[in-house]
């Protein structure tokens, strides 16, 4: 139930139903519903018995038509538990949202999945993207799947994985010997040549965060219709902590939630900590590191669109932002991984180091409703775990 299309600076409408960039402004656009016709048309016991999917809430995501949704199966991944973690760093209601579980293994599927059917339904021929990796597998393999085409270009330091993954969906790809802005200037001009291409960079179309938002939707209806206490979320371009604070602004306006919103923590890795920088400085904006690096490749993003938006949800939410090395973050993938048998990515890691840090200033008290959003599988990153040390044994006869 699409309403229009609202820019997030001047919340002047626009157009929903034709290919639209960024605002007049050069500021990403919102998708806004009809919240009072979705709320006369379905209740959240409804939901319940819906395909465990992020379709489930399709009232509150932009295709209009039902046919033209481009699915493999992405969303309602499991809210599971961590005892034993959650006692190790003294935080006993710890809980982990794995998005490792999804199709391409990130929870780039999401926006992909969103994004390619609305554009796939506007009549777009072809999207072209820069990436850190991730999201171009995502969008590669949602664009073969609706048969569209796709153009990527990504750093050439980039997870060999998410080249792979490119390649064998029929992607046209490139590497770039540089950073992720440096392969946004190779699309724009590449997209600026073609017919009928998209440019869908990072907060440069309206509907990748209209995916990533249904993680919000699915953390409160798997707690019950109910909200944590904090949601830590590994920060890069900000489009999954902007859109979660989205999702439960809508689920309060819809009267699906109520209370305060959780606190929102956007996690930085130190070598790459531009909204962190901007959160302390007490700035609206951030300013991009010298020097961006980091093991965690998919928050490597020196200076995001959005960024005015994440230190929004933060600050009008009671939250923070903190940075963690990656020694930190390694030893924290390396900890849960032991404690819970669960590998998760180096940017999911990168939180909950971010708990134990806020659990010894105090931040944390121990006794939240803590949830920790883990954004991939540790399988897309396998060098992040040294092998040296197996012996290899001879045979036995
Ligand atoms: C892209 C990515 C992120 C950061 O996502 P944003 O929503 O753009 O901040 C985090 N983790 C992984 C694994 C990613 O691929």
């Amino acid at each position: 139930m699409l309403s229009h299309l609202e820019c997030s600076r001047d919340g002047s409408r626009h157009d929903a139903d034709v290919v639209q960039g960024t605002s007049p402004l050069g500021a990403p656009l919102l998708a806004r519903y009809d919240l009072e016709r979705v709320a006369a048309a379905v209740e959240p016991a409804e939901i319940a018995g819906r395909a465990p999917d992020l379709w489930r809430y399709h009232e509150l995501l932009p295709v209009r038509d039902p046919a033209r949704v481009v699915t493999l199966g992405e969303g309602m991944t499991p809210l599971l538990d961590l005892p034993r973690h959650g006692a190790r760093l003294g935080v006993p209601t710890l809980r982990m949202k794995d998005e490792g579980l999804v199709p391409t293994g990130s929870f780039k599927a999401r926006g992909a999945a969103v994004g390619v059917s609305r554009a796939a339904e506007l009549g777009v021929a072809g999207i072209a993207m820069p990436t850190n990796g991730n999201a171009g597998a995502a969008w590669a393999a949602y664009a073969a799947r609706a048969g569209i085409r796709a153009l990527i270009a990504m750093p050439v330091d980039a997870p060999v994985i998410t080249r792979r993954e490119c390649v064998a969906t029929g992607a046209e790809l490139s590497l770039v010997d540089g950073l992720i802005g440096d392969a946004g200037a190779l699309i724009k001009a590449a997209v600026a040549e073609r017919d009928g291409y998209q440019d869908t960079s990072t907060l440069r179309e309206p509907y990748r965060i209209e995916g990533k938002k249904t993680m919000g939707y699915e953390i409160v209806e798997q707690l019950g219709w109910r909200a944590p206490d904090v949601i830590l979320y590994p920060t890069g371009g900000g489009v999954g902590i902007i859109a979660i604070h989205k999702a439960l602004l809508e689920m309060r306006e819809l009267g699906w939630l109520r209370g305060d919103l959780p606190r929102l923590v956007a996690v930085q890795a130190s070598g790459c900590a531009p909204i962190v920088d901007a959160f302390v400085a007490g700035a609206d904006e951030s300013v991009a590191p010298p020097d961006p690096h980091t093991v965690a490749f998919g928050i490597t993003v020196p200076k995001a669109l959005g960024d005015f938006l994440v230190l929004d949800a933060v600050r009008s939410t009671g939250g923070t932002a903190v940075a963690v090395t990656d020694d930190e973050l390694l030893a924290a993938q390396a900890a849960l991984a032991r404690d819970e048998g669960t590998w998760v990515c180096p940017e999911g890691a990168a939180c909950f180091a971010a708990v134990e840090q806020l659990r010894e200033s105090g931040w944390l008290t121990g006794d939240e409703d803590v949830v920790v959003l883990n954004t991939g599988s540790g399988l897309l990153y396998p060098d992040t775990v040294s092998i040296d040390d197996v012996p290899v044994l001879p045979a036995p006869r």
